[in-house]
């Protein structure tokens, strides 16, 4: 088959997620009550959370169908395509064979609705009539506003104040979904007034935002709390990714050699690669995993591996990840979606049993691939999206030396169409490289919660 564009019908849509927490060679570390030092229950997580998605945070069933209501909401724009890059190859002039799985195409513009759908679905069931959350640039609103809208869920934003007033497009995506989007801190919430009583002029955090809008949830029995990344349901509800991509590639009689994403808290690249890690834990498959993150939050390749917060105020449980130190501050880089301080446990635990490798790369190296992918391709994607995309051309170009045709496959996570100011920086020359210092490294040791099991 030589088709460029590898196609599933409706009707050939995956029907089941699939949990990898059934075949690790390893349990999971548990999660841990930052005030009694034991494992929490899923009661401990029940004022922010319904039961239907903390119960899949700890099942260890293998296969869990995919509820009717949300496939027929997946359907809008699934199954996304995997396309073979031709001209990209060409351009490269690489014997490799290179793929990516395209999830631009769903309506907020990035794989984040594939959770964010099924999160609102599994509120609704349970009855509750809000849902409050915390978002960057925005990526992770607009997503969770479309799909509370199509639930008729009221949806709550908190975006960081910075964001709120620099980027207003996606601002104006959640409000034209229905939502409410408030700039963070704000006056609404105890952690957002003490905020501002220090500084009135606070550009906000991630870590602030997730403060306000767990309060919200912590204090109203009808509202609760979303997560866009990190938690293993989350993880597992974007396996449909990776799923149709397993059917797509063996439509195209291939296997992907290397599996490439870019990590910021996980979300994507688990959904694309877990399927494919499971060939190689039960199968034995020798595929390659490889995650991408950017030097200016080296969170996998310079972190380290210890129970932390997932949440500068820390007030979460305790999670034992790769960290670079709940109190990182994140450099200005333009990959906003990728300046998390910690990553999802499932891909640590991984990378710990030495079933992935991680790199890291710059800012201007990472805009670099991504034009030269956009102009043999024309998609433009995100700067998260691109950091897989220099990982693919680096590979590609190992494969043009050797001379190996491999098959390599990336996941494509999200179109930059609201990053353009970001692509016109490195087009005038106008973006810097951040390298995380040593030193932070250890100083951020020495402020992580003292529990080690
Ligand atoms: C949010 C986002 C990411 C990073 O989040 P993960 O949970 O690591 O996937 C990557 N790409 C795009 C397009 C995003 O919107």
């Amino acid at each position: 088959m030589n088709d460029t564009k590898i196609l599933l019908s409706e009707d050939e849509m995956p029907r089941q997620w699939y949990n990898i927490q059934a075949d690790l060679p390893k349990p999971l570390p548990p999660v841990i009550h930052p005030g009694t030092g034991q494992p929490i229950g899923p009661d401990d997580l029940a004022p922010l959370f319904p039961m239907g998605l903390i119960m899949q945070e700890v099942s260890q069933e293998r296969y869990i169908d995919i509820p009717e209501e949300i496939l027929e909401v997946y359907k809008l724009w699934r199954p996304s395509p995997l396309i073979r890059a031709y001209r990209w190859e060409k351009a490269l002039d690489t014997p490799a064979k290179i793929y990516y799985k395209w999830e631009g195409v769903s309506p907020p513009g990035s794989h984040k609705p594939n959770t964010a759908v099924a999160q609102a679905y599994y509120n609704k069931k349970e009855g509750v009539k809000r849902i409050t959350t915390e978002t960057g640039a925005g990526q992770w609103g607009s997503a969770l506003s479309f799909a509370c809208n199509l639930f008729d869920i009221e949806c709550k934003v908190y975006m960081v104040r910075i964001s709120y007033d620099q980027k207003p497009y996606r601002r104006i995506m959640m409000e034209t979904w229905g939502a409410k989007c408030v700039p963070s801190p704000s006056t609404e919430t105890q952690a957002g007034r003490m905020i501002l009583k220090q500084d009135p002029d606070s550009p906000g955090s991630l870590g602030i935002a997730i403060s306000e809008a767990v309060e919200i949830a912590a204090k109203n029995a009808d509202t609760k709390y979303a997560l866009g990344s990190v938690l293993n349901h989350v993880l597992l509800h974007q396996t449909i990714v990776g799923l149709e991509a397993q059917a797509q590639f063996k439509k195209a009689g291939d296997y992907p050699d290397v599996v490439i994403g870019c990590v910021g808290g996980g979300s994507n690249y688990a959904g694309f690669a877990l399927p494919f890690v499971r060939d190689k834990i039960v199968d034995k498959r020798k595929t390659r995993f490889i995650a991408v993150e950017p030097t200016a939050c080296p969170t996998m390749t310079k972190g380290l591996y210890r129970y932390d917060f997932g949440d500068t105020a820390c007030t979460t449980p305790l999670i034992k990840m790769y960290t670079l130190g709940h109190n990182f501050i994140p450099a200005p880089i333009h990959a906003g979606g990728l300046r998390y301080h910690g990553m999802a446990p499932i891909l640590c635990h991984l990378y710990e049993l030495g079933l992935m490798k991680a790199v890291a790369y710059h800012q201007k190296a990472v805009f670099e691939s991504a034009i030269s992918f956009a102009r043999a391709e024309g998609f433009i994607p995100a700067p998260e999206t691109a950091h897989a995309i220099k990982a693919t051309m680096d590979e590609a170009i190992r494969c043009r030396e050797s001379g190996e045709k491999k098959v390599i496959a990336f996941n494509n996570s999200g179109h930059g169409h609201f990053d353009l100011a970001a692509y016109q920086k490195y087009l005038n020359n106008e973006l810097e490289d951040y390298e995380y210092p040593e030193e932070k490294i250890k100083e951020a040791l020495a402020h992580l919660p003292k529990i080690d099991a």
